[in-house]
Protein backbone atom coordinates (compact mmCIF):
# COMPACT_ATOMS: atom_id res chain seq x y z
CA UNK A 1 0.00 0.00 0.00
CA UNK A 2 1.41 3.62 -0.48
CA UNK A 3 1.63 6.18 1.70
CA UNK A 4 -0.73 7.61 3.66
CA UNK A 5 -3.79 9.90 2.35
CA UNK A 6 -4.55 10.49 5.86
CA UNK A 7 -1.16 11.81 6.43
CA UNK A 8 -0.81 13.86 3.75
CA UNK A 9 -4.25 15.60 4.78
CA UNK A 10 -3.01 16.91 8.43
CA UNK A 11 0.90 16.81 7.34
CA UNK A 12 0.39 20.79 7.03
CA UNK A 13 -0.86 20.97 10.90
CA UNK A 14 2.09 18.70 12.27
CA UNK A 15 5.10 19.79 10.58
CA UNK A 16 7.86 21.88 12.16
CA UNK A 17 8.07 23.15 15.76
CA UNK A 18 5.95 19.95 18.03
CA UNK A 19 4.98 23.37 20.11
CA UNK A 20 1.48 23.70 22.15
CA UNK A 21 -0.03 25.93 20.24
CA UNK A 22 0.30 23.34 17.46
CA UNK A 23 -1.30 20.62 19.21
CA UNK A 24 -4.12 22.32 20.22
CA UNK A 25 -4.93 23.11 16.80
CA UNK A 26 -3.76 19.50 15.88
CA UNK A 27 -6.52 18.40 18.31
CA UNK A 28 -8.94 20.51 17.17
CA UNK A 29 -8.50 19.72 13.91
CA UNK A 30 -8.87 15.92 14.47
CA UNK A 31 -12.19 16.21 16.53
CA UNK A 32 -13.89 18.56 13.55
CA UNK A 33 -12.70 16.13 10.88
CA UNK A 34 -13.89 13.37 13.20
CA UNK A 35 -17.55 14.95 13.86
CA UNK A 36 -17.91 16.69 10.08
CA UNK A 37 -16.93 13.15 8.64
CA UNK A 38 -18.35 10.51 10.56
CA UNK A 39 -21.15 8.46 9.45
CA UNK A 40 -20.68 9.36 5.32
CA UNK A 41 -21.92 6.63 2.79
CA UNK A 42 -20.08 5.44 -0.05
CA UNK A 43 -23.04 3.76 -2.49
CA UNK A 44 -21.50 2.38 -5.82
CA UNK A 45 -22.00 0.18 -8.47
CA UNK A 46 -19.52 -2.29 -9.25
CA UNK A 47 -19.54 -3.34 -12.95
CA UNK A 48 -18.02 -0.85 -14.68
CA UNK A 49 -18.23 1.55 -11.50
CA UNK A 50 -15.60 0.26 -8.87
CA UNK A 51 -14.96 -2.20 -11.11
CA UNK A 52 -14.39 0.57 -14.30
CA UNK A 53 -11.12 1.85 -15.16
CA UNK A 54 -7.40 0.65 -13.79
CA UNK A 55 -6.52 -1.57 -10.99
CA UNK A 56 -4.45 1.50 -9.65
CA UNK A 57 -7.32 3.83 -9.77
CA UNK A 58 -9.63 1.22 -7.64
CA UNK A 59 -6.79 1.21 -5.67
CA UNK A 60 -6.16 5.31 -4.87
CA UNK A 61 -9.85 4.66 -3.87
CA UNK A 62 -10.06 2.32 -1.82
CA UNK A 63 -6.63 2.78 0.24
CA UNK A 64 -8.04 6.55 0.88
CA UNK A 65 -11.45 4.98 1.74
CA UNK A 66 -9.30 2.66 4.42
CA UNK A 67 -7.46 5.60 5.59
CA UNK A 68 -10.56 7.80 6.59
CA UNK A 69 -10.54 4.91 9.63
CA UNK A 70 -13.98 3.37 9.81
CA UNK A 71 -15.80 7.55 8.66
CA UNK A 72 -16.51 6.37 5.46
CA UNK A 73 -19.07 3.13 5.19
CA UNK A 74 -18.77 1.70 1.95
CA UNK A 75 -21.28 -0.23 0.20
CA UNK A 76 -22.25 -2.04 -2.81
CA UNK A 77 -25.00 -1.75 -5.47
CA UNK A 78 -25.14 -4.40 -7.95
CA UNK A 79 -26.84 -6.48 -9.80
CA UNK A 80 -24.37 -9.23 -9.09
CA UNK A 81 -25.37 -11.63 -6.34
CA UNK A 82 -23.52 -12.23 -2.85
CA UNK A 83 -22.16 -15.45 -4.25
CA UNK A 84 -20.30 -13.92 -6.97
CA UNK A 85 -19.08 -10.95 -5.17
CA UNK A 86 -17.97 -13.19 -2.37
CA UNK A 87 -14.62 -14.93 -4.37
CA UNK A 88 -13.39 -10.83 -5.65
CA UNK A 89 -12.96 -9.96 -2.34
CA UNK A 90 -11.21 -12.93 -1.11
CA UNK A 91 -9.19 -12.44 -3.81
CA UNK A 92 -8.22 -8.80 -3.39
CA UNK A 93 -9.83 -7.51 -6.51
CA UNK A 94 -12.48 -5.52 -4.15
CA UNK A 95 -12.36 -4.21 -0.59
CA UNK A 96 -14.33 -5.66 1.70
CA UNK A 97 -17.17 -3.36 2.30
CA UNK A 98 -19.59 -2.88 5.62
CA UNK A 99 -22.95 -3.92 3.42
CA UNK A 100 -23.88 -5.35 0.11
CA UNK A 101 -26.91 -4.43 -1.85
CA UNK A 102 -27.08 -7.18 -3.86
CA UNK A 103 -29.15 -8.76 -6.81
CA UNK A 104 -30.75 -5.27 -7.94
CA UNK A 105 -31.44 -4.03 -4.38
CA UNK A 106 -33.22 -6.81 -3.64
CA UNK A 107 -31.06 -8.72 -0.97
CA UNK A 108 -29.51 -6.28 1.62
CA UNK A 109 -26.14 -8.21 3.58
CA UNK A 110 -23.05 -7.63 5.48
CA UNK A 111 -19.77 -8.44 3.92
CA UNK A 112 -20.16 -11.64 5.82
CA UNK A 113 -23.55 -13.07 3.81
CA UNK A 114 -26.03 -12.23 7.35
CA UNK A 115 -28.77 -10.04 6.61
CA UNK A 116 -28.50 -6.34 7.77
CA UNK A 117 -31.83 -6.93 8.87
CA UNK A 118 -34.25 -9.65 8.44
CA UNK A 119 -37.42 -7.26 8.18
CA UNK A 120 -36.43 -5.72 4.99
CA UNK A 121 -35.58 -9.13 3.52
CA UNK A 122 -39.13 -10.16 4.71
CA UNK A 123 -40.37 -6.77 3.64
CA UNK A 124 -39.22 -7.99 -0.01
CA UNK A 125 -40.64 -11.55 0.09
CA UNK A 126 -44.11 -10.21 0.61
CA UNK A 127 -44.21 -8.76 -2.62
CA UNK A 128 -42.35 -11.10 -4.30
CA UNK A 129 -44.26 -13.99 -3.34
CA UNK A 130 -47.15 -14.30 -6.25
CA UNK A 131 -44.98 -12.54 -9.02
CA UNK A 132 -41.77 -15.26 -8.76
CA UNK A 133 -44.68 -18.04 -9.64
CA UNK A 134 -45.72 -16.54 -12.47
CA UNK A 135 -42.78 -15.09 -14.54
CA UNK A 136 -41.93 -17.89 -16.76
CA UNK A 137 -45.20 -18.42 -17.62
CA UNK A 138 -45.55 -14.49 -18.87
CA UNK A 139 -42.34 -14.35 -20.59
CA UNK A 140 -42.37 -17.79 -22.71
CA UNK A 141 -44.02 -16.59 -25.57
CA UNK A 142 -40.89 -13.65 -26.04
CA UNK A 143 -37.63 -14.73 -28.14
CA UNK A 144 -34.43 -13.98 -27.22
CA UNK A 145 -34.41 -14.13 -23.27
CA UNK A 146 -32.28 -16.55 -21.64
CA UNK A 147 -32.71 -16.95 -18.42
CA UNK A 148 -29.93 -16.39 -15.46
CA UNK A 149 -29.92 -19.10 -13.06
CA UNK A 150 -27.00 -17.52 -10.33
CA UNK A 151 -28.94 -15.04 -8.91
CA UNK A 152 -30.92 -14.44 -5.14
CA UNK A 153 -34.10 -15.63 -4.22
CA UNK A 154 -36.08 -12.23 -4.71
CA UNK A 155 -35.74 -11.71 -8.64
CA UNK A 156 -35.52 -12.86 -11.44
CA UNK A 157 -33.19 -12.26 -14.17
CA UNK A 158 -32.41 -12.88 -18.22
CA UNK A 159 -29.87 -11.41 -20.66
CA UNK A 160 -30.81 -10.87 -24.26
CA UNK A 161 -29.67 -10.04 -27.82
CA UNK A 162 -31.65 -7.82 -29.61
CA UNK A 163 -34.12 -7.90 -31.70
CA UNK A 164 -36.42 -9.01 -29.28
CA UNK A 165 -39.99 -7.20 -28.04
CA UNK A 166 -38.74 -5.46 -24.91
CA UNK A 167 -41.98 -3.22 -24.93
CA UNK A 168 -43.92 -6.68 -24.64
CA UNK A 169 -41.78 -8.74 -22.40
CA UNK A 170 -42.26 -5.01 -19.87
CA UNK A 171 -45.91 -4.62 -20.08
CA UNK A 172 -46.14 -8.79 -19.31
CA UNK A 173 -44.38 -8.89 -16.19
CA UNK A 174 -46.40 -5.61 -15.44
CA UNK A 175 -49.32 -7.18 -15.67
CA UNK A 176 -48.43 -9.71 -12.87
CA UNK A 177 -48.18 -7.04 -10.15
CA UNK A 178 -44.05 -6.96 -10.96
CA UNK A 179 -41.42 -4.46 -12.12
CA UNK A 180 -39.09 -4.87 -15.50
CA UNK A 181 -35.55 -2.91 -15.56
CA UNK A 182 -33.75 -3.12 -18.86
CA UNK A 183 -29.88 -2.17 -18.34
CA UNK A 184 -26.95 -1.82 -20.23
CA UNK A 185 -28.63 -2.61 -23.62
CA UNK A 186 -28.64 -6.88 -22.34
CA UNK A 187 -30.04 -7.35 -19.11
CA UNK A 188 -33.30 -8.05 -18.47
CA UNK A 189 -33.91 -7.95 -14.16
CA UNK A 190 -37.63 -8.91 -13.26
CA UNK A 191 -38.38 -7.39 -9.61
CA UNK A 192 -40.18 -7.16 -6.63
CA UNK A 193 -42.89 -4.31 -7.19
CA UNK A 194 -41.15 -0.83 -6.15
CA UNK A 195 -37.54 -2.85 -4.90
CA UNK A 196 -34.87 -1.50 -6.59
CA UNK A 197 -31.49 -0.15 -5.78
CA UNK A 198 -32.62 3.20 -5.10
CA UNK A 199 -35.09 1.74 -2.95
CA UNK A 200 -32.23 0.16 -0.97
CA UNK A 201 -30.27 3.00 -0.65
CA UNK A 202 -32.89 5.01 1.01
CA UNK A 203 -33.86 1.81 3.07
CA UNK A 204 -30.46 1.28 4.60
CA UNK A 205 -29.60 5.10 5.30
CA UNK A 206 -32.89 5.37 7.26
CA UNK A 207 -31.63 1.80 9.15
CA UNK A 208 -28.24 3.73 9.96
CA UNK A 209 -29.87 7.13 10.17
CA UNK A 210 -27.54 8.36 7.76
CA UNK A 211 -28.61 12.42 6.48
CA UNK A 212 -29.32 12.64 3.14
CA UNK A 213 -26.07 15.38 2.75
CA UNK A 214 -23.47 12.30 4.16
CA UNK A 215 -24.24 9.76 1.45
CA UNK A 216 -22.78 9.80 -1.79
CA UNK A 217 -24.03 7.14 -4.88
CA UNK A 218 -22.20 5.93 -8.01
CA UNK A 219 -23.40 4.26 -11.41
CA UNK A 220 -23.11 3.81 -14.72
CA UNK A 221 -26.36 1.86 -16.41
CA UNK A 222 -29.76 2.45 -16.39
CA UNK A 223 -29.98 -0.18 -12.94
CA UNK A 224 -28.50 2.52 -11.14
CA UNK A 225 -31.31 5.29 -12.28
CA UNK A 226 -33.25 4.80 -9.10
CA UNK A 227 -30.02 5.39 -7.01
CA UNK A 228 -29.72 9.09 -8.85
CA UNK A 229 -33.38 9.70 -8.05
CA UNK A 230 -32.67 9.08 -4.68
CA UNK A 231 -31.74 12.66 -4.18
CA UNK A 232 -28.13 12.47 -2.68
CA UNK A 233 -25.17 13.49 -4.10
CA UNK A 234 -24.88 11.28 -7.55
CA UNK A 235 -21.71 10.75 -9.18
CA UNK A 236 -22.35 9.39 -13.05
CA UNK A 237 -19.08 7.75 -14.70
CA UNK A 238 -17.21 8.98 -17.66
CA UNK A 239 -18.59 5.21 -19.33
CA UNK A 240 -22.03 5.36 -18.26
CA UNK A 241 -24.11 3.79 -20.74
CA UNK A 242 -26.07 6.81 -22.97
CA UNK A 243 -29.62 5.61 -21.95
CA UNK A 244 -28.42 6.34 -18.28
CA UNK A 245 -27.64 10.28 -19.52
CA UNK A 246 -30.68 10.26 -21.53
CA UNK A 247 -32.88 9.18 -18.19
CA UNK A 248 -31.46 11.76 -15.85
CA UNK A 249 -32.56 15.25 -15.44
CA UNK A 250 -30.52 18.11 -17.39
CA UNK A 251 -30.26 20.37 -14.57
CA UNK A 252 -29.63 18.87 -11.35
CA UNK A 253 -27.33 20.28 -9.52
CA UNK A 254 -26.77 16.73 -6.96
CA UNK A 255 -26.26 15.37 -10.21
CA UNK A 256 -22.01 15.41 -11.13
CA UNK A 257 -21.01 13.65 -14.11
CA UNK A 258 -17.51 12.87 -14.15
CA UNK A 259 -14.97 12.67 -17.26
CA UNK A 260 -12.84 10.04 -16.26
CA UNK A 261 -13.88 6.27 -16.02
CA UNK A 262 -14.89 3.88 -13.17
CA UNK A 263 -13.25 4.15 -9.97
CA UNK A 264 -11.44 7.66 -11.05
CA UNK A 265 -14.78 8.66 -11.93
CA UNK A 266 -15.88 8.02 -8.52
CA UNK A 267 -12.36 10.09 -7.14
CA UNK A 268 -13.26 13.29 -9.54
CA UNK A 269 -16.97 12.93 -8.03
CA UNK A 270 -15.87 12.50 -4.43
CA UNK A 271 -13.45 15.50 -5.04
CA UNK A 272 -16.29 17.46 -6.49
CA UNK A 273 -18.64 17.27 -3.77
CA UNK A 274 -15.84 18.07 -1.19
CA UNK A 275 -14.71 14.31 0.35
CA UNK A 276 -11.39 14.89 -0.45
CA UNK A 277 -9.16 17.42 -1.56
CA UNK A 278 -6.54 15.65 -3.74
CA UNK A 279 -6.26 15.80 -7.25
CA UNK A 280 -8.61 14.76 -9.36
CA UNK A 281 -6.21 13.04 -12.04
CA UNK A 282 -2.73 11.74 -11.67
MG1 LIG B 1 -22.65 -1.06 -13.74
Amino acid sequence: MGSNPASRAISPLITGNSSKPDHWLFSTYLILYKYFNKNRILFTDLDGTLLGGTRQDRDRLTDWLWSQNGQIKLVFATGRSFENIAPLIQAGELPEPDAIIGDVGTSLMLANGDPICPRIHAEIDTLWALPSQLVEQQLAGIQGLVAQHKTGPRRQSFTFTPPIDLQRACQAIEAIGADALVSDNQYFDVLPKGIHKGWAVRRLMDHWQVKPEHAVVAGDTLNDLAMFQVGVPAIVVGNAEPALRQALPSNSPHIFQAQAHGAAGIWQGLSHFGWHQYPQEN
